[in-house]
C-alpha cells in the first residue's frame, strides 16, 4: 500500500448487484457515498457507507 499513517483514504468493499463480483474502490474517509463501475460487468452502482467501514452497500444506478 501507497498509503500512509495520515490515511488519505479508505477501501470501500461492495459486491454487484447484478453478478456477484466483489468490488474494491478508494473513497476520501469523509465520504458516505460514492459510485463506482463494477470491474466485471461494468455496470454502475451508487455504493453507501453500510454496516461496517469496510463492507458498503451498493444499488444500481
Ligand atoms: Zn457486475
Amino acid at each position: 500500500m501507497i498509503w500512509d499513517t495520515s490515511r488519505p483514504a479508505d477501501t470501500a468493499e461492495w459486491q454487484c448487484t447484478r453478478c456477484g463480483t466483489t468490488n474494491r474502490r478508494l473513497v476520501a474517509p469523509r465520504d458516505d457515498s460514492a459510485s463506482d463501475r463494477c470491474m466485471h460487468c461494468k455496470l454502475t452502482h451508487d455504493i453507501a457507507r453500510g454496516a461496517t467501514p469496510v463492507r458498503w452497500t451498493a444499488k444500481a444506478a
